[in-house]
């Protein structure tokens, strides 16, 4: 009988939905995926989920333990393990947001994120930016850039949205006015090529915000759990989001997504007003907790610091010409087709993200990597024509 290949098998019953690497990953350990007898570098991380690699040994104990304790109860009842995740995320995060809702994506934490907001200011109007990715349901979908058009697939929105361009400071205070309900944003916009946004134009944001009634919800489904060298990019951009939405890899790969509020949000809501049948669920809850306790306790944002720092002073390098985003949600800007480099690094066993921007690169991968990986990439892009 013929063996198909998983490519072959999953195309006889999965929509085909999905543009795939040429890789069929057989077992993975570590930051390397095993492949037909390769062994790739993962600096993609399963699209920034691997927090810690794959088979980390408190994944593995977490994820055991708590199966044997209670698998799963929804929040229906309490149950200890659910409370400390919310304590930990609460204690990681930033000062003022403490109050915590657990879903199941990245989509569905910035559908409730903005369900909140427009409900609480009793507006109608949402301000996202340009280029930015929030997800692919209704209300995330409808302030994601280019959504329309494309693959938003509803006949309208929502709501009504204003976007607006990046970095343009002049445009806030024209944009956001008393009828916006919120404002949402990726400080750095993962999807669009690790584009960090500036600190002015986000500040600006914020203080208009603050002066007009309306929310600001900031997306770190891509950016949060450490991936930027602090618990959150928000750290780094001395604002105090209302919201704070993630996702990806804050249980290490488990399905989980969250999003923590301030005091003043939480006490406006009551029971029945937000809900999810899986959100908080045990298992996604032990491991968000050790994702949190092994970023901690293993020092892995002094890690991203470090070594992100090496990738950029060893630029310019090969066909990459500088670098954009923070931490380990960087993008390389490129001289050439960034597409066609991933392919040149994956024929070396370097796995690295593309994005919207034809341009650049996107390296996303686990906080665990070490230098002798960093000097692995290097050599590799020293290998390549530079344009
Ligand atoms: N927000 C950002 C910034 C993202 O990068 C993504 C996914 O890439 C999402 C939201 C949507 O997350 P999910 O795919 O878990 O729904």
């Amino acid at each position: 009988m013929e063996i198909l290949t998983a490519r072959d098998h999953e195309a006889q019953h999965l929509l085909q939905v999905y543009e795939q690497l040429p890789l069929e990953p057989e077992s993975a350990e570590g930051v390397y995926l095993h492949c037909d007898g390769r062994r790739i570098l993962d600096l993609y991380g399963g699209h920034a989920v691997a927090a810690l690699g794959y088979g980390h040994p408190s994944i593995l104990e977490a994820l055991t333990s708590q199966a044997r304790k209670v698998f799963f109860q929804s929040n229906a009842v309490a149950v200890k393990v659910r409370a400390e995740a919310a304590e930990a995320l609460a204690e990681f995060a930033p000062g003022q947001l403490n109050y915590v809702f657990f879903t199941n994506s990245g989509a569905e934490s910035n559908e409730n994120a903005l369900r909140i907001a427009l409900r609480l200011t009793g507006r109608s109007r949402v301000v996202a930016i340009e280029n930015g990715f929030h997800g692919r349901t209704a209300a995330a979908g409808a302030v994601t850039w280019g959504a329309k058009g494309s693959w938003y697939g509803f006949p309208q929105t929502p709501f009504s949205v204003d976007f607006l361009s990046r970095n343009l400071i002049s445009a806030v205070t024209d944009t956001v006015t008393d009828e916006t309900a919120a404002v949402i944003l990726e400080l750095v916009q993962g999807v669009a090529g690790a584009f960090d946004l500036d600190p002015e134009f986000v500040q600006e944001i914020a203080r208009t915000c603050a002066n007009r009634g309306a929310m600001l919800i900031i997306d770190e489904v891509q950016s949060g759990i450490g991936r930027c060298g602090r618990p959150f990019a928000t750290d780094l951009y001395e604002i105090k989001p209302d919201i704070l939405t993630m996702a990806k890899s804050m249980a290490g790969g488990f399905p989980c997504g969250a999003l923590i509020v301030t005091g003043d949000v939480a006490k406006s809501l009551g029971s029945g007003d937000l809900g999810s049948t899986f959100g908080g669920g045990p298992m996604a809850c032990a491991l968000v907790k050790t994702v949190i306790d092994v970023i901690n306790k293993d020092q892995l944002m002094k890690n991203v610091r470090t070594l992100s720092k090496l990738i950029k002073e060893a630029l310019p390098l090969g066909p990459v010409s500088s670098t954009q985003g923070k931490g380990f949600l960087m993008g390389l800007r490129c001289t050439r087709n960034a597409r066609q480099i991933r392919d040149e690094l994956l024929t070396k066993n370097i796995l690295v993200g593309t994005s919207a921007d034809p341009l650049v690169l996107r390296l996303l991968p686990p906080l665990i990597l070490e230098q002798q990986h960093v000097q692995q990439l290097l050599d590799s892009l020293a290998e390549l024509p530079e344009g």
